[in-house]
């Protein structure tokens, strides 16, 4: 079964891709990607996956075709008291609001943890009272609940009938989402420069020190930031600058090393100082990212680099504009400089962890997630090295390879290819 909870595994890309194929003109405001993108961003505040919740959509409204009771300019995309024909529902002033409430409605199914954001699904106390909240992890458990009687009444005797036969309203918003991970994203290699800011510990011109040391976290960063990229495919460069004679000397020779590159972003990392909570207020003082002005190229990736690494808990201090410093002055490319946290805040450093926070930079570059290192998916099979015959010999093997996929959605699409054509696949991570 699958989680209401958790992180889309979709793109943007697959699930307008889906959308257009079958309705070519949806009734939305937008770009599909971008509306698909909006999905992702709002249900992922309230923890939600956003992919699921656009697949519910697509059912609810016949692709955003609204031939059903819901019109389209009530924004309302999952039938929010629509209770019968005659009663056309909830209705939100835009189309952020309506996804937004959509996905508050399929947490306080899945969990009793209050909402992120104000509550703008008015039909979210009513489940409350009535003892409905959690009473659904998984999307499959949702027939009956959200949807009443939640399936076909003509071709099952009962829920339980159609459960078995995995046909009620949660397993047919599962099947389009399968649907939509059969569409390949386009996957377009970027080439990057990332360096850690400032000469390595012990050296001169070293970063800020207090619970964390600047210098030292910005090169475990930098090196998680890059493997993780390499993983994805992408090129990049590492022009971090360790040991250069004074600040001055440190920041022209990072700038040399970036400029001798032709790259789509250059990334700088660096944590912040000038917080002074050595106590630990129990609020963190944040994360932010500087470019050098609001046209530069690089301020659509500062905010979603900003808004990944809050997702991890962090306020979000959001991109701030600087003409001053020297990398986003001299380097050529556009460059995102960023202050992942405060080093002198207890609360940021209880909460800062390195691949978690090297995860969401990458993400916020990309749009593509990274599995972390030895941690494949929960249910999922990982391969066995060799397999063992009776006698305890190891017996030849050979492998048959049909992809290497950097976007994991792509590999769960050939492996589902793989297996309607009758092949037991696996993934196995490279
Ligand atoms: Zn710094």
């Amino acid at each position: 079964m699958t989680k209401i909870l958790g992180e889309s595994v979709a793109t943007a890309e697959q699930m307008a891709a889906y959308l257009l194929s079958i309705n070519p003109a949806p009734k939305i405001s937008m770009e599909a990607k971008d509306f698909c993108q909006l999905y992702l961003d709002v249900a992922a505040k309230e923890g939600v996956r956003g992919d699921v919740l656009f697949a519910q959509s697509c059912k609810e409204t016949g692709n955003f075709s609204f031939m059903g009771t819901v019109k389209a300019n009530q924004n309302n995309f999952a039938g929010l008291g629509t209770t019968d024909k005659e009663t056309p529902g909830a209705t939100f002033p835009n189309e952020k609001t309506g996804i937004l409430a959509q996905a508050q409605h399929a947490k306080a199914y899945a969990t009793t943890e209050p909402l992120s954001c104000p509550c703008v699904d008015s039909r979210y106390g009513l489940l409350v009272k009535y003892g409905k909240a959690g009473t659904a992890q998984h999307w499959e458990e949702l027939g009956g609940k959200w949807a009443v009687p939640g399936y076909d009444t003509k071709r099952y005797g009962s829920l339980d009938a159609a459960d078995i036969a995995q046909d009620s309203y949660g397993y047919q918003i599962i099947r389009i989402l399968k649907k939509i991970l059969e569409f390949r994203k386009e996957e377009k290699a970027m080439r990057i420069n990332v360096h850690a800011g400032h000469n390595a510990d012990g050296r001169p011109a070293c970063g800020a020190i207090g619970f964390l040391r600047e210098s030292t976290e910005a090169r475990r960063m930098k090196d998680a930031v890059i493997g993780m990229l390499r993983q994805l495919g992408h090129t990049v460069y590492d022009c971090t600058v360790d040991d250069a004679a004074g600040v001055s000397g440190n920041l022209s020779q990072i700038v040399g090393k970036c400029n001798a590159h032709e790259v789509d972003l250059d990334v700088s990392i660096h944590f912040n100082s000038g917080a002074g909570d050595a106590s630990g207020n129990g609020n963190t003082t944040g994360t932010e990212a500087y470019v050098y002005s609001a046209s530069s190229k690089a301020k659509a990736y500062a905010e979603k680099v900003c808004a990944a690494i809050a997702g991890l808990g962090f306020r979000n201090r959001g991109v701030k504009y600087s003409t001053g410093l020297y990398v986003l002055r001299n380097t050529k490319s556009p460059a995102v400089l960023v202050e992942c946290c405060f080093v002198d805040d207890r609360d940021d450093a209880q909460l800062y962890d390195c691949q978690k926070m090297a995860k969401a930079i990458v993400y916020g570059i990309t749009g593509q997630r990274v599995q972390e290192a030895g941690q494949p998916d929960a249910g999922q099979e990982t391969v066995a090295p060799g397999e063992e015959t009776a006698v305890g010999g190891k017996k030849q093997l050979y492998r048959v390879q049909v992809g290497a996929y950097a976007v994991k959605g792509n590999a769960d699409a050939t492996m589902a290819k793989l297996k309607a054509a009758g092949f037991d696949a696996i993934i196995v991570n490279a």
